[in-house]
């Protein structure tokens, strides 16, 4: 699974340096790359968003906010609530996504960066249908959001700003089976199973957003 970057302007720096402890036992994670591939998710992601949402659902698009990185419970807190390890969310109250470097990480080992985009692309997901009427957001909200991270991210290969390789859905199906219930992000129960998802994220991939909504 690889998600290549093609665009490389858009690697400005935010002024924030995440550092996070070394793991013990697994192969080093290339941090550095692994925050870039944060970035370029984000602004490929938002990208999309800003160009296809004001089309299609006919309203303007502000993007949520991008709180990013935290480590087990030092996350933003959302509704009071506090931040979960190996996890990633939406914050509807707050309109912002944040995620457990650690959850990027193990991802990160285990397939690639197309990890990190899926799991940015799916929180953005939800961040969509924070912004639609009550009747386009599907009961299965999760599966919903793995279709909107499908055409978020099949879109912006289609505008170039990265690339999606053949084969990629099927060794996103393989980690998200391997990593199923392993942590919060990829819980069944919540999330629904490997195969489901990715056959969520495949409808967005092939049918766009239309395919997710309705
Ligand atoms: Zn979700």
């Amino acid at each position: 699974m690889r998600v290549f970057a093609l665009i490389l302007g858009i690697f400005f720096l935010t002024g924030c340096t995440v550092t996070t402890p070394a793991e013990p036992e697994a192969p080093a994670v290339d941090r550095s790359a692994m925050a870039t591939d944060e970035r370029t998710a984000v602004d490929a992601v938002n990208g999309f968003w800003r160009t296809r949402f004001p089309r299609v659902f006919d309203q303007p698009y502000r993007g949520p906010r991008v709180a990013g990185a935290y480590t087990g419970t030092n996350g933003p807190r959302c509704g009071g609530q506090p931040s979960v390890a190996f996890n990633a969310y939406y914050c509807r109250p707050g309109d912002y996504l944040a995620w457990d470097e650690e959850l990027m990480a193990a991802g990160y080992r285990q397939i690639g960066d197309a990890w990190v985009y899926l799991i940015i692309a799916h929180e953005w997901g939800h961040a969509i249908q924070a912004r639609l009427e009550a009747d386009l957001v599907s009961v299965a909200a999760e599966l919903q959001a793995d279709c909107l991270a499908g055409a978020a991210l099949q879109g912006a290969a289609q505008d170039g700003v990265i690339a999606i390789e053949p084969g990629d859905a099927e060794e996103l199906a393989q980690t998200l089976a391997a990593v199923a219930d392993d942590y919060p992000w990829t819980d069944v129960s919540d999330h629904g199973n490997a195969e489901q998802r990715t056959d969520a994220f495949n409808s967005g991939v092939s049918g766009g957003i239309p395919a997710c909504i309705g």
